[in-house]
């Protein structure tokens, strides 16, 4: 896809979301996401290698795992971003840890922030989300200038 071919931004209602948590945050996000499996079982999810196996196993759920964060998967998830194919990303990392993938987690961040999709980066935030009628129902999301065609 080029930057001439960018689809219309709007978020659907059935939404692609990816899911990364860091290894002391993994815990976090499978109690999270136990206590919200009804909702998100009505979106399609994805996550890097050991946190989806991990969720997969806990929810039950279909869940599409890419590769393990350090080996690139959150570089997958960024990607997926800018071609428009993730809507909302629940990225629970370590604020007191380093990551061998650090450039690739600012990364992560920065581009989930260039095209304006939701992102939540701990738990409260995440209940804020998933309490919106949003997280369910279609959004008009803008994208900035510089990245509109
Ligand atoms: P993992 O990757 O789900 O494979 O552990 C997450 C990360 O460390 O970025």
């Amino acid at each position: 896809m080029t930057v001439n071919e960018l689809p219309d931004a709007s978020l659907p209602a059935r939404k692609r979301i990816a899911l990364v948590a860091h290894d002391h945050e993994k815990q976090h996000l499978l109690e999270w996401a136990r206590e919200h499996r009804e909702i998100l079982s009505q979106h399609q999810l994805c996550a890097t290698g050991t946190t989806g196996g991990l969720l997969a196993e806990e929810l039950g759920l279909p869940i599409e795992r890419l590769r393990s964060g350090p080996l690139g998967g959150d570089q997958q998830i960024g990607a997926r971003i800018a071609d428009y194919g993730i809507d909302m990303l629940l990225f629970f990392w370590d604020p007191l840890e380093p990551q061998p993938h650090d450039p690739d987690v600012r990364a992560l961040l920065r581009i989930a922030v260039v095209w304006n999709i939701p992102v939540a980066c701990n738990r409260s935030t995440a209940d804020f989300l998933v309490s919106s009628p949003l997280f369910s129902g279609p959004y008009d999301r803008q994208v900035a200038p510089h990245v509109s065609a």
